[in-house]
């Protein structure tokens, strides 16, 4: 059998950032608005500041103005609640975006709680949540989204959709599993939720012909848990220690894994998003179609896809 299609995500994202530059450019010169995404951090944890500079380059690039507001890790909810509460009510800012995860002192619920919904660019509001269960207009998470356009992408050449197809989603957290298979079942996927407590998992993944994997967990899910031909999304951001010859070699001691075994998904998957390189550059490009989708809805400029 041939080898799974690598679906390239860093491509698709380029593309997707590419379309919403070109409504921002639009919006400017037509409405004269600009869309603002304001990102809050709170402490100076390596990987959030890594992630914050990189929304704030592709914010720039795509010609929306970029806020950051920077706090000591030692605010108060108190404090951090009054800035959100600004935010909230400042015309220039169209989405909110909270840098997770937040100090021990800080009660992220009550945070998330406290976002303008129609800011949320997260999409993690329970107004937001409620709504992509119940349908109406919702910001939607961006990893999930970007799960979803992958698909979608995928099938489309093939001249197919989504509608009917049997979905496993492996991860049931608020930030991709749920999200995920909420989306494709409002699309008319069979979606199935499978998590740590899922009897005979690999069964389940194997009759699945869109396997989205978001568990935390390197190269769990194995090359005989995959359906021949099954579009396989690899959500996990694993670090691994690099062994053998290349990390005397001096370099980088670590590596990035997905949540699937690549090498051996490729000998059966059709088509296989690779980590890094597949969702996660989907996330960002969605973070600033969700900012410029605000800025609309906020504005009431209608807009189509
Ligand atoms: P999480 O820890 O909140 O959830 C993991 C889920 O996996 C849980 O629901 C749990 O039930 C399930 N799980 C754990 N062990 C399992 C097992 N043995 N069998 C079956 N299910 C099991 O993690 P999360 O926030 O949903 O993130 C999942 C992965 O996706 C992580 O690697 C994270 O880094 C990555 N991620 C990537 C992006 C991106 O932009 N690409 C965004 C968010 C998260």
């Amino acid at each position: 059998m041939a080898k799974a299609r690598i679906i390239d995500g860093k491509a698709i994202a380029g593309e997707l950032r590419a379309r919403v530059a070109e409504e921002v450019r639009a919006l400017k010169s037509r409405q004269g608005l600009t869309p603002g995404l304001a990102v809050l951090l709170m402490g100076n944890h390596p990987a959030s500041l890594a992630y914050v500079g990189s929304k704030r380059t592709h914010t720039l690039e795509t010609g929306m103005n970029s806020f950051e507001v920077d706090l000591p890790g030692t605010t108060s909810e108190k404090d951090l609640l009054a800035e959100i509460a600004r935010l909230n009510v400042d015309p220039a800012v169209h989405g909110i975006l909270i840098q997770l995860p937040l100090p021990p002192q800080i009660r992220t619920a009550a945070v998330i709680d406290a976002l303008d919904p129609a800011k949320d660019v997260d999409g993690f509001h329970p107004w937001n949540v409620g709504r992509l269960w119940t349908g109406g207009e919702a910001l939607v998470p961006c990893t999930p989204q970007g799960c979803l356009i992958l698909i979608e992408r995928e099938l489309e050449r093939s001249g197919e959709t989504v509608a009917g197809k049997r979905a496993v989603v492996i991860g049931r957290s608020g930030i991709v599993g749920k999200p995920v298979a909420a989306l494709l079942l409002r699309e008319s996927c069979t979606v199935t939720i499978a998590h740590s407590r899922t009897a005979d998992l690999a069964g389940e993944c194997r009759r699945a012909d869109i396997l989205v994997a978001a568990v935390g967990r390197p190269e769990f899910v194995r090359g005989d848990w995959i359906k021949p031909g099954a579009i396989v999304i690899d959500v996990g951001i694993n670090r691994v220690p690099v062994e053998g010859a290349a990390a005397e070699a001096g370099a980088s001691k670590s590596r990035i894994v997905g949540d699937v075994a690549f090498e051996e998904a490729l000998e059966i998957a059709g088509a296989l998003t690779p980590v890094p390189g597949g969702v996660g550059p989907m996330t960002i490009a969605c973070l600033l179609r969700n900012t410029l989708l605000a800025a609309c809805r906020q504005a009431g400029v209608a807009r189509k896809d």
